[in-house]
C-alpha cells in the first residue's frame, strides 16, 4: 500500500466517516457513485470494486460488461456539507475504471484524458486550465415542460436584489474551498437567476474532477437554500445560455509556452499555432464541447456566446480570446476558449480542445488574423466576406461534422467516438421528430 493510500485509512479511522463513495463520469457527462465501507476500502485499493458495465451509460457491451473501479487516492476528500444527525461524515474519490484484466478500459472519460495528457507530456507540455462556470438558479423546477422561474432578479455584479444568491454563494465556496477547490472569483451574471464562480488553475485532469465536484456540491448547496440549480445550457428563451468559458495554458517545465513578451497579443508562436488548432477544428469538436440539443440555443448572436470561429483580443464574440488582464505577466499568458458550455463533459471536451491545439502545434498552423470587430454586429453576408466559418447551427450539423472528422476518433479512442455518435443521433432523432410549442403557437392559428 503506497503513502496516499495510508492517508486515506487514516484519515478515515480519524474522523469516524461511515461511507465512502467511489466516483467516475460515463461518456454523458453524469456522476456516477458507488458507496462502500471503510472496511472494504483496503480491498478496493488493491482489486477496485466490480460493477456491471452495461449498466452504465457508454461503457460496455452486455457481453463485456465486468468491469472494475479503482479508487485514486489522490482525489480523496471529506464531504463537508454533510453531516447528518449522528454526525458522521462521508468521503469521496474519483475511480479510474479497469477492465478485469486490470487494463484501462477505453470507455471511461478520465482515461480518454489521461491518454491525452500523456500525448501532451511527449510533446513536453503540462496542461493547465481554469473555468468559469456559469448556471442558473431556479425557484424550483417546473414539472410539466414550462420555463422555470429564476430565483433572483440580479444582474451583471450585483449584490443582490434578492439575499438568496448571496447567501447561495458563500455557502457554495465555503463548501468548495473544503473539499480543497479554490475558487478565484464569484459574481451574479446577467440575466435573473444567473451566476458565475471562476476556478483558480489547476492541471487539466484535476480540474476535470473538480468540474465534476463543482456540479455536484453546487446542486447540493442550492437545495439547502431551497432553491434548484442548473447547468442547462439555454434554459430561458429571453436570457443569455450559461457558458464554461475555459482559460488554457501549456507549460514546458517552469515556462510557460504561450508568453511571448516581444508579440502585441504576448502570445508566442506556439500559442498562436494552438490558437490555429482549435479554430481549423472547432466545427468538428463542436459535438463535444456543445453536446446536447439546447446547447445550440445558446450559440447565437446576442447571447455573449460566439456563432463563428474566430479569434481577438478583447473581442468577446470571438470564439477564442486571448485575455490581456495583466501584460508582461508571463505566468498568467493564456487563452480562454468560450465555446464550452457548462453541461458538457470535461474530460471529454479537455480531451478535443487539447488534441485540437496540439495538432496546430504539431503541424504548425497558421494564426488567420485576429477579428477586433464586433462579430455579432455583421451581417450574413459581411462575416462570410470576411472567411468566418459558422459554428455548427445545431447538433444535427455538429454531429455531421464529427463523423467526418479524423482527429476525433483518435482523440477519444473508437469506442467512445462510436458510442457518442450514436447516442447522440438518437438525440438529435428524438428532438427534430417533436412537434414543439413553437409551432403549434405560430402555425397552428394560421395554417
Ligand atoms: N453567458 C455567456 C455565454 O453563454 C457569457 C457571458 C460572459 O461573457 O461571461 O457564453
Ligand atoms: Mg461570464
Ligand atoms: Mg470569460
Amino acid at each position: 500500500m503506497d503513502r496516499q493510500q495510508e492517508f486515506v485509512l487514516r484519515t478515515l479511522e480519524e474522523r469516524d466517516i461511515r461511507f465512502v463513495r467511489l466516483w467516475f463520469t460515463d461518456v454523458l457527462g453524469y456522476l456516477k457513485s458507488v458507496a462502500i465501507a471503510p472496511a472494504e476500502l483496503e480491498g478496493a485499493f488493491s482489486e477496485g470494486i466490480g460493477f456491471d458495465g452495461s449498466a452504465i451509460e457508454g461503457f460496455a457491451r452486455v457481453y463485456e460488461s465486468d468491469m472494475v473501479a479503482k479508487p485514486d487516492p489522490s482525489t480523496f476528500q471529506v464531504l463537508p456539507w454533510e453531516q447528518p444527525e449522528g454526525g458522521h461524515y462521508s468521503a469521496r474519490m474519483f475511480c479510474d475504471i479497469a477492465m478485469p484484466d486490470g487494463s484501462p478500459s477505453w470507455a471511461d472519460p478520465r482515461h480518454v484524458l489521461r491518454r491525452q495528457l500523456s500525448k501532451a507530456g511527449e510533446a513536453g507540455f503540462t496542461c493547465y486550465v481554469h473555468p468559469e462556470i456559469e448556471f442558473y438558479l431556479l425557484q424550483g423546477l417546473p414539472e410539466d415542460g414550462r420555463e422555470p422561474t429564476p430565483a433572483d432578479n440580479g444582474g451583471y455584479f450585483d449584490q443582490a436584489s434578492h439575499a438568496t444568491a448571496t447567501h447561495f454563494r458563500r455557502h457554495a465556496i465555503e463548501a468548495l474551498e473544503a473539499m480543497g477547490i479554490s475558487v478565484e472569483f464569484s459574481h451574479h451574471e446577467g440575466a435573473p437567476g444567473q451566476q458565475e464562480i471562476d476556478l483558480r488553475y489547476a492541471d487539466a485532469l484535476t480540474m476535470a474532477d473538480n468540474v465534476m465536484t463543482f456540479r455536484y456540491v453546487v446542486k447540493e448547496v442550492a437545495l439547502t437554500q431551497g432553491v434548484r440549480a442548473t447547468f442547462m445550457p439555454k434554459p430561458f428563451t429571453q436570457y443569455p445560455g450559461s457558458g464554461m468559458h475555459t482559460h488554457v495554458s501549456l507549460f514546458e517545465g517552469d515556462r510557460n509556452a504561450f508568453y511571448d513578451p516581444e508579440d502585441p497579443y504576448e502570445l508566442s508562436e506556439t500559442g498562436k499555432a494552438f490558437v490555429a488548432g482549435l479554430l481549423f477544428h472547432a466545427r468538428e469538436i463542436s459535438a463535444v464541447t456543445n453536446q446536447w440539443v439546447n446547447s445550440y440555443k445558446r450559440l447565437i448572436v446576442g447571447g455573449e456566446a460566439p456563432t463563428t470561429v474566430s479569434w481577438g483580443r478583447a473581442n468577446r464574440s470571438a470564439l477564442v480570446r486571448v485575455p490581456m488582464y495583466s501584460p508582461g505577466k508571463a505566468s498568467s499568458r493564456r487563452v480562454e476558449i468560450r465555446t464550452l458550455d457548462s453541461a458538457c463533459n470535461p474530460y471529454l471536451a479537455y480531451s478535443v480542445i487539447l488534441a485540437a491545439g496540439l495538432r496546430g502545434i504539431e503541424k504548425g498552423y497558421e494564426l488567420p488574423p485576429a477579428a477586433e470587430d464586433d462579430i455579432w454586429a455583421l451581417s450574413e453576408t459581411e462575416r462570410k466576406a470576411a472567411g468566418y466559418k459558422q459554428l455548427p447551427q445545431n447538433l444535427g450539423e455538429a454531429l455531421a461534422e464529427m463523423e467526418n472528422s479524423e482527429l476525433l476518433p483518435e482523440a477519444l479512442g473508437e469506442h467512445v467516438f462510436d458510442f457518442f455518435l450514436r447516442n447522440k443521433r438518437t438525440e438529435w432523432d428524438g428532438y427534430r421528430s417533436e412537434v414543439t410549442p413553437y409551432e403549434l403557437r405560430t402555425l397552428l392559428p394560421v395554417l
